[in-house]
């Protein structure tokens, strides 16, 4: 899946609605020390489900909404909207795959209410997680990678930089289902055996 946009309002640094549109191609985001470029990124991570606000370099959740400048009253809700071009439909749950572009959204409210949404409508942080399961994007995949982590990827144990890559391939998924399916086998065999159990008591 390709982003397509993010609109981002009330989030950090962004007070005003701010849309960037990522085109074909590279998009790059350029600007002076303390601009806000690092706060793109932490809105995208944002919005794909972080949960941890020392990731997103604050130090309770509230540090994302936008708290006021010299000129300007803090406000009182962060949200952020990215929008996919639905190009795998196939690789979506069955009930998105019909949408050309997919809009998962983020609010948080001072008052400590916050929401999900995808296309519009409410959703849980679980549906936004299934959405991109596999597909390399996430909250806790490697579509964001910040200053810092090539040198640890660089440095990594081989097995450990293997999953990273399987993550970006899109093959944990496929490996997530092999283990479930190998679990039920075991489970339908130790049935089995009960059953075979049972049948000799009985005999
Ligand atoms: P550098 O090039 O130095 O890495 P940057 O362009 O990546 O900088 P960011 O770290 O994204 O900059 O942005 C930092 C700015 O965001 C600071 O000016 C900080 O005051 C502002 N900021 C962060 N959180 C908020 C918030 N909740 N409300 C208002 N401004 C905020």
């Amino acid at each position: 899946m390709r982003i397509r946009r993010l609109d981002i309002v009330g989030f950090k640094s962004f007070m005003d609605k701010t849309v960037i549109a990522f085109d074909d191609g590279v998009t790059g985001v350029v600007g002076p020390n303390g601009c806000g470029k690092s706060n793109v990124a932490d809105s995208i991570r944002w919005v794909l489900g972080e949960q941890s606000a020392r990731h997103l370099r604050g130090r309770s959740m509230e540090d994302v909404i936008f708290n006021g400048s010299e000129s300007k009253p803090p406000l009182s809700m962060a949200e952020v909207m990215l929008t996919f071009v639905n190009d795998r439909p196939s690789e979506l749950p069955p009930q998105y795959q019909g949408f050309g572009e997919i809009t998962v959204g983020r609010r948080l409210f001072r008052t400590g209410e916050s929401e999900y949404l995808v296309n519009g409508v409410q959703a849980r942080l679980l549906d936004v997680n299934d959405i991109f399961f596999g597909s390399g994007v996430g909250r806790t995949a490697y579509s964001i990678i910040e200053q810092g982590r090539i040198g640890q990827i660089v440095s990594a144990r081989p097995e450990d930089r293997r999953a990273i890559i399987e993550e970006a391939a899109g093959i944990t998924k496929y490996k997530k289902r092999r283990e479930a399916a190998e679990r039920k086998m075991e489970a339908t065999q130790q049935n089995l055996l009960r059953v075979a159990d049972i049948v000799q008591e009985l005999g």
